[in-house]
């Protein structure tokens, strides 16, 4: 498959071309009262694309699902009061069509659309002939040849003004973040392709306000170009997505902040080395936490069963197994061994206590 991408320049009317860039606003168009508020709140901070999604994708129904089309003239209004550029999510043809109608001039595609190449197919063949920048959120699983596979879509269909964004990706175990980073995915995105501007989007990725803040200084410490933040003028009240957003003097405080370094080469400093291994860190966690549970799991089974919590047989299957194991990775026998024990006296301090419970 050809890996090529032919990008051109985002070429945003009156936007600023420097890092970060940033797009700003609700998760959904709600009214068109708080469209407003929002959007010249927004503004009055030097904010320059205003996004709102209009159409919804929730994972369950019954839940708010967007406005729709009735929401399209308030995004008009935005532009027209406050000289915002505006975007918004599509995920079919049909709202392909009606954004573009209604002069939208941003679209991105969502995480769970991206996922799906018949849908990503479809969106790119209603944009054919379109002059339209899109971005693609990464998809909902932590896959590179999909999100690489739906800007190819694109792509092949004559769009050039291409970006991608990053929101983190589902995952059962992480404890700390709605959609875990996984930085070495964007990353490799960057240097497959280069010249495309991938940005961050800390809302999806913390689900919480106090982590817009880190993960943005992040994604600016990483090199990324950009950053989709949810801001709205009653974030607690919000119909979607309540918890991430922030009040539109939060998001300048958190901007005003931001220390924006060089884009240097990802791999190359020190630093950018820190920020892998803390991001492996993170994931060496998120797998303990996971075995503990498993652990927890067999406790139960051990009680019903009246069997000790130690069995030698099993204990020394594991310590002799990943012995070889970190030997033939490189890594010293007696600290895979040291490793192993302090796994195994964790997991045990927690059986016994189940047991006896
Ligand atoms: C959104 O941007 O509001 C959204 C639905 O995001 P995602 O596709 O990343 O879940
Ligand atoms: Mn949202």
């Amino acid at each position: 498959m050809e890996l090529e991408l032919n990008i051109s320049p985002l070429a945003l009317e009156g936007v600023e071309q420097k890092r970060p860039l940033v797009i700003a606003g609700p998760c959904a168009a709600e009214t068109e009262e708080q469209v407003m508020d929002t959007a010249h709140q927004l503004a009055n901070n030097g904010i320059k694309i205003f996004r709102a999604g209009v159409w919804k994708p929730r994972t369950k129904p019954g839940c708010f699902e967007g406005k729709g089309r009735e929401a399209l003239p308030w995004l008009q209004r935005v532009k027209a009061e406050t000289g915002m550029l505006v975007a918004t999510e599509v995920a079919t043809p049909d709202h392909v069509e009606a954004a573009l109608e209604a002069g939208i001039d941003i679209l991105w595609i969502g995480a769970r659309t991206s996922a799906n190449p018949f849908s990503v197919q479809a969106i790119a063949d209603s944009l054919r002939g379109a002059d339209v920048p899109v971005f693609v959120k990464n998809p909902v699983n932590p896959d590179i040849e999909l999100w690489t596979g739906a800007l190819l879509r694109l792509n092949n269909a004559g769009i050039t003004r291409l970006g991608a964004i990053h929101r983190g990706f589902s995952s059962v175990d992480s404890k700390l973040y709605r959609n875990p980073p996984m930085w070495h995915l964007p990353i490799e995105l960057k240097r497959r392709f280069p010249s495309m501007p991938i940005i961050t989007d800390p809302s999806h990725m913390g689900g919480r306000r106090d982590l817009i803040a880190p993960i943005s200084q992040q994604a600016m410490d990483l090199g990324f170009d950009g950053l989709m933040i949810e801001s709205h003028c009653n974030p607690d009240c919000a119909w979607s997505d309540a918890k991430q957003q922030v009040l539109p003097e939060v998001l300048d405080f958190i901007l005003d902040r931001l220390v924006v370094r060089d884009s240097i080469e990802v791999t190359e400093s020190i630093s950018q080395l820190r920020k892998q291994i803390d991001d492996i860190d993170n994931h060496l966690m998120e797998i303990l936490t996971k075995r503990m549970r498993i652990s927890r799991e067999i406790a139960q089974y051990k009680k019903l069963h009246n069997m000790t919590v130690v069995q030698t047989t099993r204990y020394s299957e594991i310590l002799d197994k990943r012995g070889a194991q970190g030997v033939l990775c490189g890594m010293n026998a007696d600290f895979v061994k040291k490793v192993y024990e302090a796994i195994h006296s964790e997991s045990v301090r927690q059986q016994v206590e189940i047991i006896n419970n």
